[in-house]
């Protein structure tokens, strides 16, 4: 399932495993395979939401550091990135009215795109392929932080391949455009519909209006520690009479802060915790559009996108 890059490990006798939740279950077999070939071997029980999200702690403890599952997006030293690509038939069953399309997948279905595309130009459509910048290392992968290879898009739609939908509202939230989100797993495809999403953020953003105890959210993970921007943010509040705090954190999550008494928080780390898991928090969670919408900077809620 993964090809272990022993050719990189040659200097090291002390080896970390980090792996993200769903595939933690391969973490004895891994470990097993590492071990025979006489390296000692640490396995990371901290959190692997993406690249971003490098145990620094292990590091400490290990000569290098295997992060499976993810794609590179930031260096650190004696981290080596294992990928894990899903197999799946490049044929994709679409038919949609729009003939020029852009095609974007996730790090796992992303290895494909090429096929996929030569498919669909073999059955009429106009397709393309974009180049990211920054964090993006495949053509035409996006992460729920990075849309840039949508950026300069002259499709009239875009496809995504991949599983759930997060990906792909945030495709359509960014380019305005319609957006269809094809499963290669299941095999079924669907239009996306951001009408709810939106609503809801501006409903949590409602909930913000007249309050002015904000702390601003800054994670230490390697990744997505913006501390420009918790700054930048803190100022513009201040500004506008609101008094803000920032507050540094690894992982952020409902429990952490629950003993703080702010109105409410600005997320500055991933945007997947202000969106996905905003039920879970007692106060609410915007993010860095949101708060700038908010106090009169910006004249919508925008989407979280980290560049670099
Ligand atoms: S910040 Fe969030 S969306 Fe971006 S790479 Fe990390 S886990 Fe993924």
């Amino acid at each position: 399932m993964f090809q272990i890059p022993f050719e990189k490990l040659k200097n090291a006798r002390r080896v970390g495993i980090q792996l993200p939740d769903g595939l933690k279950r391969y973490a004895f077999e891994i470990a097993n395979e590492i071990e025979r070939r006489g390296f000692e071997v640490l396995i990371s029980g901290e959190t692997s939401y993406g690249a971003c999200d490098i145990d620094t702690t292990i590091l400490e403890e290990v000569d290098c550091l295997l992060h499976f599952a993810h794609t590179p997006i930031l260096s650190v030293e004696r981290v080596v990135y294992v990928p894990y690509f899903i197999d799946y038939n490049p044929r994709i069953e679409i038919d949609v009215p729009e003939r020029k399309i852009a095609l974007i997948s996730t790090a796992q279905y992303v290895h494909r795109l090429k096929d996929v595309a030569e498919w669909l130009r073999g059955r009429g459509y106009e397709v393309e392929i974009g180049r990211g910048s920054g964090r993006i290392q495949y053509p035409g992968q996006v992460l729920g932080c990075n849309y840039s290879v949508l950026r300069d898009s002259k499709a009239d739609a875009v496809v995504f391949i991949g599983d759930g939908l997060f990906h792909a509202i945030g495709a359509a939230i960014r380019t305005k455009k319609r957006v269809y989100a094809f499963n290669p797993l299941s095999r079924t495809m669907q239009e996306v519909d951001v009408k709810n999403f939106v609503k809801k953020r501006y409903f949590i953003v409602s909930k913000c209006v007249g309050k002015n105890k904000v702390g601003i959210i800054v994670s230490s993970k390697p990744g997505q520690r913006r501390m420009e921007l918790a700054r930048r943010l803190k100022e513009a509040g201040e500004e506008r009479g609101v008094k803000a705090h920032i507050i540094y954190l690894n992982n952020v999550r409902a429990e952490e802060l629950f003993n703080l008494s702010y109105d409410f928080y600005v997320n500055t780390a991933c945007p997947r915790i202000s969106y996905d898991d905003s039920e879970r928090f007692e106060k609410p969670v915007i993010t860095p559009q949101e708060f700038e919408f908010l106090i009169g900077k910006r004249d919508d809620i925008g989407f979280d996108e980290m560049s670099e």
